[in-house]
């Protein structure tokens, strides 16, 4: 997969595709990450990016120049090409949509800064409009960070293990079970005796049931959406 992401702080991206999983799905050759400075992309010699709102208003606005120019240049790869805008206004990130994005090819991610951009730059160049909440950042890095990550983690061979990929949060809509490690006991608190038993029958189903009942307390929302099974109604009526 190649993600090519457009930015006025290119600095901001470094420290974070350097480590951990995403520096190793680098490494294996599973993604290619091109950071780009949006200020390459003029041609004037202040490399100016921005300027006022037309009809007034605090702010300054990205003008569609060098944005439509850089887009359009990084579209011209062999790969087919995904236009996101990071945005406040896009739809409401989640796992699906991440599941979604790592079945394609090729993601241009463009960074907002500012008031915003141009709108010609939303009506002619871009495919999808992403925000990561309904709150407002300062600009669209982290949220690009945030969609890189996720849908790195979904691109088959990025994982160590794939059990990892079926045990985490949202998977069938039900947050992951909790998790413990040594020492057995710490400050008095007890891991589950269960987790010490090695009987792994056992253990699969007081994990399905933990994040059943987490669900419920923690997502209601998300608990309403799953299609339980006999077994989950029986581990929710079983009160040991
Ligand atoms: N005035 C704009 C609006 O209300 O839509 C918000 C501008 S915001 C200060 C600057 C940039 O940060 C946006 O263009 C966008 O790229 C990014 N941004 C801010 N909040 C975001 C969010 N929740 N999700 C995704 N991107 C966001």
């Amino acid at each position: 997969m190649l993600f090519d992401i457009i930015t006025l702080f290119p600095k901001m991206f470094p420290e974070y595709i350097h480590q951990s999983i995403v520096k190793r799905a680098q490494e294996k050759g599973l993604v290619n990450i091109r950071i780009h400075n949006l200020r390459d992309f003029t041609l004037d010699k202040h490399r100016k990016v921005d300027d006022v709102p037309y009809g007034g208003g605090p702010g300054m606005v990205l003008m569609a120049e060098p944005l439509h120019r850089a887009v359009t240049y990084l579209s011209k790869e062999d790969l087919p090409v995904k236009r996101i805008l990071l945005s406040p206004q896009g739809r409401l990130f989640s796992q699906k949509i991440a599941e979604e994005l790592s079945k394609e090819t090729h993601l241009l991610l463009v960074c907002g800064h500012y008031e915003g951009l141009d709108q010609r730059i939303r009506d002619s160049v871009i495919d999808d409009e992403i925000s990561i909440g309904d709150y407002i950042l300062t600009g669209g890095e982290l949220p690009a960070l945030a969609v890189l990550d996720s849908v790195t983690r979904l691109i088959p061979g990025v994982l160590g293990s794939e059990e990892s990929l079926h045990c985490e949060s949202f998977l069938d809509s039900l947050l992951d079970y909790p998790q413990y490690t040594r020492p057995e006991i710490f400050n008095t608190m007890q891991v589950p005796k269960v987790l010490v038993s090695g009987h792994h029958e056992k253990i699969r189903k007081w994990r399905r049931k933990q994040s059943l009942i987490r669900t419920s307390q923690k997502r209601p929302d998300l608990f309403q959406k799953i299609k339980m099974t006999d077994e989950d109604i029986e581990l929710l009526k079983d009160s040991s």
